[in-house]
């Protein structure tokens, strides 16, 4: 029904856009790009809640200040995002028990200093065990048990803190990160980026080469070209597809592929970890907490690990907005999504009154946002085992034929972040033009045979 593409995009967040980007500067122009929802922006989401843009997805960019230059940072400076430098190293200091009594720093270090180091042990362990270096005893480490440890076990592990193993970003980018606290959103970079390539007007795309609400549901490929298939049952061709969408949506058999794709790469798709992290945000009336800088990030020991543990107060980005931020992950944040909303405020009350005492005030408003059952996402971002064989990721990240994925969980360094997804797409689009450049060659070649 059309005519045939260069390249289609199949997803419009951050690696889909800057793909496209790519392609374009390249002089690829008759691309398309297909967005199952009715935005751009993916897992760079805002939402007014409370009178502010709040950020249900994406909301800091971590990395900055190190010995490399984060694009992501290089973008929002260009585009003059407002952010905020967030401060967590005093979370351990403002950890409140059940009884809303904060624990001496004396205790909260010590209780620190034993995670990290109980983490690392365990790394190393694992590290032994799959080298097969049986020589080094492993000493066995004791479980978090208390409500102080679980609940910085939580914050090791769940939070990715840089302590326990060098993560790229950190490393690399530096140890800085920054709230994106911008009326505009995060996304507005995505629009920024879209601009460049895009036809727009007073920040709409109104270019027709970006399909919104084009839920793609079939992939089929010859030896010659491409065709994908919508669920309203449009199909569009062209000569390669980029496929950005999440691991969670590849896990989930959404789409299906003619032919199959081969078992290393279904396998690896498998194996890869999908995360599940979720911000819910309550409003107040009034504000009850202590709104300073120091105490921007607090902790809540609980005996069950991940209990409403996280919380941060907006005072600093948006003063007045009497606003809390709650983070659960995994298996919370998927039973929380099966709940209704009234029953997870009520939950989160309880928690409240337990730090800060019976006498303050209902939330008045509530936001849960549910990656996981979004049939879109089904997820928040890849996981890669610490000590996990390197293959897995080299074949989740390799084209089939004339599909080639793209997508944070294909980066190989900063897999999970936005400037992973940012920079895969960078990447895949170039595999994608070197792919071309050599189908001509081989076209020029069997010509001049001829
Ligand atoms: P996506 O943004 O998911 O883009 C894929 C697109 O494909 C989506 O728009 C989707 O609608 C579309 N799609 C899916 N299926 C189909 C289909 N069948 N047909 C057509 N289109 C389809 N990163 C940070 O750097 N800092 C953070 O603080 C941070 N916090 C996060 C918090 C949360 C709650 C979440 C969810 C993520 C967070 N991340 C953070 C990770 C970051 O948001 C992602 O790594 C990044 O946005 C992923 O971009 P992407 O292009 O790979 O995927």
């Amino acid at each position: 029904s059309h005519s045939p593409s260069s390249v289609i995009i199949v997803g419009a967040g951050v690696s889909g856009i800057s793909a496209a980007k790519v392609l374009a500067e390249n002089g690829i122009h008759d691309l398309l790009i297909l967005e199952a929802s009715d935005r751009i922006g993916g897992r760079i989401r805002k939402e007014t809640f409370g009178g502010v843009s709040v950020e249900l997805g994406a909301g800091w960019i971590a990395g900055v200040g190190g010995k490399e230059s984060n694009p992501v940072w290089e973008l929002a400076a260009k585009s003059g995002l407002r952010t905020f430098f967030s401060d967590y190293s005093n979370a351990r200091y403002n950890i409140y028990d059940r009884s809303g009594k904060i624990f001496p720093s004396g205790i909260a270090t010590d209780s620190y200093q034993k995670a990290v180091d109980s983490a690392i042990q365990n790394l190393r362990n694992q590290e032994a065990e799959s080298g097969g270096d049986h020589s080094s005893t492993s000493k066995v480490t004791e479980p978090p048990s208390t409500p102080i440890e679980l609940a910085i076990d939580f914050i090791l592990h769940d939070f990715e803190m840089a302590e326990v193993e060098p993560i790229s970003t950190f490393t690399e980018f530096g140890e800085r990160e920054y709230l994106v606290a911008d009326e505009r959103g995060y996304e507005y970079l995505l629009y920024k980026m879209a601009e460049d390539f895009l036809h727009t007007s007073e920040g709409r795309i109104l270019d027709n080469r970006l399909k919104l609400n084009q839920v793609v549901r079939g992939i089929q490929q010859s030896r010659s070209g491409v065709r994908v298939v919508t669920e309203d049952g449009r199909f569009y061709e062209a000569n390669y597809v980029v496929l950005s969408v999440s691991i969670g949506v590849l896990q989930s058999d959404f789409i299906s592929f003619n032919p199959p794709l081969p078992r290393w790469k279904s396998e690896a798709i498998t194996k890869c970890e999908v995360m599940v992290y979720t911000k819910i945000f309550l409003q107040f009336p009034y504000k009850f907490w202590p709104g300073c800088p120091e105490k921007e990030f607090f902790i809540y020991a609980h005996d069950r690990r991940g209990y409403y543990t996280f919380w941060q107060h907006m005072e600093s980005a948006y003063p007045g907005s009497n606003i809390l931020v709650v983070t659960l992950t995994n298996g919370e944040s998927k039973r929380v999504e099966a709940q209704p909303d009234t029953d997870t405020l009520r939950e989160a009350m309880v928690v409240l009154r337990d730090m800060f005492g019976p006498d303050i005030p209902d939330a008045i408003d509530i936001l849960v946002p549910r990656w996981w059952n979004n049939r879109f996402q089904r997820g928040s971002y890849s996981n890669y085992p610490i000590i996990s064989n390197p293959q897995v990721f080299y074949n989740i990240k390799a084209p089939v034929g004339r599909i080639f994925f793209t997508g944070e969980h294909t980066s190989e360094r900063f897999n999970g972040y936005v400037h992973g997804a940012y920079l895969a797409g960078i990447e895949t689009s170039r595999a994608v033009l070197e792919e071309m450049r050599k189908e001509r060659e081989t076209e020029d070649g069997s010509q001049t045979q001829l």
